[in-house]
């Protein structure tokens, strides 16, 4: 079945106020597993709402209106919609009743005359009650096709949604939609739409989409189907192929789990404790990890060492190797990541040291030149990067390759 939104607001054109009603519609229309051809943004205009509700009827199947459901003279959604639809407008005694209800629990216990006007509905509607506003949603069912007619305020739309039009929606479209994600990284997107290529251009039902992230790619795949068993047969192949071609560049295929989740549960899983041991980054690396709950048991430390002194006193890094080397070098990071060790005990360290900007590089070390490097078993495995981008933008990217080379590493080490 084919939906198609309707957004009704002059100050949505003027971009006086965000659509998120339009997000939040779209989202929920496409879990139901309704096709979306069409968004419409239109002013508070007869003709052009006329238009515009006439169109979307030809081709779409079920038609949903925000705004413009209100007392004001403005609010014209429900009368240009009864019109195209040839319907006459009656009066609703239940919305009448429920509006002089509202008001009277209401600070302002007198009724404005123009609100009557919500009790008017197009005759033979479904009048859906808005527990948070006097303006009731409306299902028009003509042709075949449904119109759906929503208050404006996210608080009344949201809940009302919810609550009637959702299960409305599933009724008249009984496939649904289920989907798995395969979370990816140490690639960029175009490398990982390269690898899928091939599944991509033969895709119909499940589909594959990929999302590119800092640092990370997701790939989405999406079943409709009868049931949900009938949705997770389709796509548990497709899964299984995704995850044979990238190996262990898959970090999870949950769909909260996040990089540094997936991180400490494999800390957890082996044993290991880590340290950090950062510079450029500022303990954001040390930050993103006790994001997640139960880091304890494997994080006891992690140290900032901006400062060439710092590095030198808690790090062990050596003089000479700061002065011929460099603060920003492999040398630097790997006596930094094996002096978190030994400063802590711990299994791992992982180390990061660069130049974030936006001052501060030359043509030999540029903005953007990051060393991380991981001490594991005796070993220091370093890498090099050349981030692109603002101080953030190299900073969050560190981190990222970092939970990603500590993530490797001990995989290459234990499993
Ligand atoms: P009201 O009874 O408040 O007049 P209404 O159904 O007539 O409600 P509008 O007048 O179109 O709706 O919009 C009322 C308010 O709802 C807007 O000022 C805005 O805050 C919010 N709103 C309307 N449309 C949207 C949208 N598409 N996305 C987010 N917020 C919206
Ligand atoms: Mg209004």
């Amino acid at each position: 079945m084919v939906c198609e939104l309707i957004s009704v607001g002059t100050e949505l054109l003027l971009g006086n106020i965000v659509n998120t009603n339009t997000q939040f519609l779209a989202e929920k229309c496409a879990l139901l597993g309704l096709s979306m051809y069409h968004q419409v943004t239109v002013g508070d205009n007869r003709e052009r709402l006329s238009e515009t509700i006439r169109t979307a009827l030809k081709r779409s199947d079920i038609v949903i209106l925000t705004g413009g459901l209100g007392p004001t003279e403005d609010d014209l959604t429900k009368e240009v919609c009864a019109e195209v639809m040839g319907c006459a407008l009656v009066e609703d005694t239940h919305t009448r009743e429920r509006i002089e209800e509202f008001f009277r629990n209401n600070i302002y216990k007198e009724i404005p005359e123009n609100n009557w006007k919500q009790a008017i509905v197009p005759d033979g509607a479904i009048v859906l009650d808005n527990d948070n506003g006097t303006a009731p949603g409306l299902i028009i069912e003509k042709f075949g096709k449904s119109a759906i007619l929503l208050p404006g305020p996210p608080n009344e739309l949201y809940p009302l949604f919810m609550k009637k039009v959702f299960p409305y929606l599933q009724k008249l479209q009984p496939e649904i939609i289920r989907s798995q994600m395969v979370k990816v990284c140490g690639m960029g997107e175009s490398q990982v739409e390269d690898k899928l290529l091939d599944l991509i251009s033969k895709q119909e039902n499940p589909t594959i989409a990929t999302y590119a992230k800092t640092g990370e790619v997701h790939i989405r795949v999406t079943a409709k189907a009868v049931s949900e068993e009938a949705a997770d047969k389709l796509i548990k192949p497709v899964v299984k192929e995704i995850k044979k071609r990238f190996g262990d560049f898959v970090y999870s295929t949950r769909e909260d789990e996040t990089l540094e989740m997936a991180v400490v549960r494999l800390l957890k899983k082996l044993e290991l404790t880590v340290t950090t041991a950062e510079s450029c980054t500022g303990g954001m690396l040390a930050s993103r990890l006790v994001n997640v709950p139960g880091v304890s048991d494997v994080f006891r430390e992690g140290f900032i060492t901006y400062s060439n002194k710092a590095k030198r006193k808690i790090l062990d890094v050596s003089k000479g190797t700061l002065k011929k080397y460099g603060a920003v070098s492999e040398q630097t990071a790997k006596e930094m990541a094996t002096g978190g060790v030994f400063a802590t005990d711990a299994d791992v360290c992982i180390a990061i040291t660069g130049i974030a900007g936006p001052d501060g590089g030359t043509e030999e070390k540029p903005l953007g030149l990051v060393y991380i490097a991981c001490y594991l078993k005796d070993t220091v495995n370093v890498e090099k990067y050349q981030f692109k981008g603002s101080r953030d933008k190299v900073r969050e990217q560190a981190v990222m390759k970092a939970m990603d080379l500590l993530r490797r590493s001990i995989l290459d080490n234990y499993c």
